[in-house]
């Protein structure tokens, strides 16, 4: 009998980085793979690649550079490669010249012909495919894993934004927008497996179907997806503010289990500097969109994403960014220091601004998030909330773990029949990050 082969998948970046590993390893699990997280004994090493900020490459560069001694061990250990950062125009060259010992590299949109790479690869010859444009419809019949409580399901691919710093629309391509058949279509899928709540993922979900005919909107979707029975949450990410509509604030109002969350990335809270990123919104425009979300759905909470350090940003800006803080009212923000992508306009921009600067505005904003994450954890002591219960917490195995409507993590006690369903739970604790419940008869 043939041994068993084991494949460890690393993947890094956004979840529809994590949603394309999850694709590659359902492919070598096809190809008689087990799944694990031992390194020591794997066959094949996937390593799922992100680039939109230079420090995430940096990390992955290091990593693949370790796993040489690995294959100096066990030379019939494959090594692949896959993802954002082997999609970037002119990469491929670079890192085969930096890794030799890789021997299966692929971009974004030939993900469907991985176990053909994988057999290629069989007589120890090295192999590389990178894609310059995607393949339509090999693309909308992808794998999911199964059984999953949670899982991800993409609805469109590609951005069509084009913001000045954001490498995403070089390696991911033009939007394209799943049909909302597949997508409704995979969703019971998973539900029959025993999925409970989905992701509905998208660089700019706000913008699904542009192009159907007849219109056909992300709200028409969300009302469809909120019909499935025996799916207990939808969550989607993300929402471009200059897309965000009053019929999807409405959808989400009518609908029963469409979460109250929003990922709204503001990016800068100054005018000048939205405009030189190409956001096409101002500030008084996306605050305008906050106001009505809490007007009608005043239990909604927002997260979003900021950059510090574009090139141009003066005090002046930060200080409008640091005043939005205050005013968006966010559970969480994700903070990042600019970072330069080749191939970008604001690569080449002037007055690109200093690392100490940077750090030093990054700091400031990180401290006064936390602060507001800290105010607003502050004002659920007591209350009550309903939580989907994920499984034993990370940190505390002896507890339960969960998530509000509003995406916030509560760590509780409770017993194990209850993982998978919705309990209500009433806060006793809180911090900056952390909350815990009680299980509320
Ligand atoms: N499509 C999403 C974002 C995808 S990238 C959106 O438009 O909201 C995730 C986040 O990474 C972005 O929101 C941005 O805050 C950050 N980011 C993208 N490019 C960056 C760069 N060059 N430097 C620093 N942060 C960047
Ligand atoms: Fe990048 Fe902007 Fe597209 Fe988001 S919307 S992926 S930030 S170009």
């Amino acid at each position: 009998m043939s041994k068993e082969k084991n494949v460890v998948t690393l993947t890094y970046g956004c979840q529809m980085s994590e949603r394309d590993a999850e694709t590659l390893t359902e492919i070598t699990r096809q190809e008689g793979y087990n799944r694990t997280d031992d390194l020591e004994h794997a066959d094949l090493i996937i390593v799922n690649t992100c680039c939109v900020r230079e420090s995430a490459e940096n990390k992955i560069l290091g990593k693949i550079g370790d796993l040489k001694k690995l294959k100096e061990k066990n030379p019939n250990l494959k090594i692949a490669i896959s993802g954002c950062m082997v999609q970037q125009p002119g990469a491929l060259e670079r890192l085969q010249k930096r890794a030799p010992h890789v021997d299966i590299w692929m971009g974004t949109h030939n993900l469907h012909e991985f176990s053909e790479l994988l057999h290629r690869s069989d007589t120890g010859a090295k192999v590389a495919e990178v894609w310059q444009e995607p393949h339509e419809t090999k693309e909308s019949t992808p794998l999911a894993e199964k059984g999953k409580l949670q899982a991800n399901v993409n609805i469109m691919y590609g951005c069509d934004n084009f913001c000045s710093y954001c490498i995403v629309p070089h390696v991911r391509g033009r939007e394209r927008s799943r049909k909302p058949e597949d997508i409704i279509q995979e969703i019971k899928n998973l539900v029959a497996s025993g999925c409970k709540e989905v992701t509905l993922l998208g660089q700019n979900v706000n913008s699904y179907g542009k192009d159907f005919d007849p219109p056909y909107d992300f709200a028409d979707l969300l009302q469809e997806v909120d019909q499935i029975p025996e799916l207990l949450r939808v969550r989607f990410i993300t929402s471009h503010p200059k897309d965000l509509s009053d019929k999807l604030i409405q959808t989400i109002a009518k609908g029963s289990k469409l979460c109250e969350h929003f990922h709204l990335p503001l990016q800068s809270g100054s005018n000048s500097i939205l405009a030189c990123m190409n956001r096409q919104y101002t500030r008084e425009y996306y605050l305008s969109i906050v106001e009505k979300i809490r007007e009608l759905l005043p239990q909604a909470t927002l997260t979003t994403d900021i950059i510090v350090g574009f090139p141009g940003e003066t005090e002046e800006d930060f200080e409008q960014t640091l005043l939005m803080i205050g005013l968006g009212h966010y559970s969480q923000a994700f903070t990042f220091m600019y970072s330069k992508r080749s191939g970008t306009p604001a690569a080449s921009m002037e007055e690109q601004i200093p690392l100490p600067v940077k750090k030093q505005r990054l700091q400031k904003l990180m401290s006064l998030q936390n602060e507001e994450s800290y105010q607003l954890r502050q004002r659920m002591l007591g209350k009550c909330y309903e939580v989907l219960v994920e499984g034993p917490s990370k940190t505390n195995p002896d507890r339960l773990t969960g998530r509000t409507r509003g995406n916030i993590l509560v760590v509780f006690d409770g017993p194990q029949e209850i993982i998978g369903s919705l309990v209500s739970l009433r806060i006793l604790e809180a911090g900056s990050w952390t909350l815990v419940g009680e299980l509320v008869e």
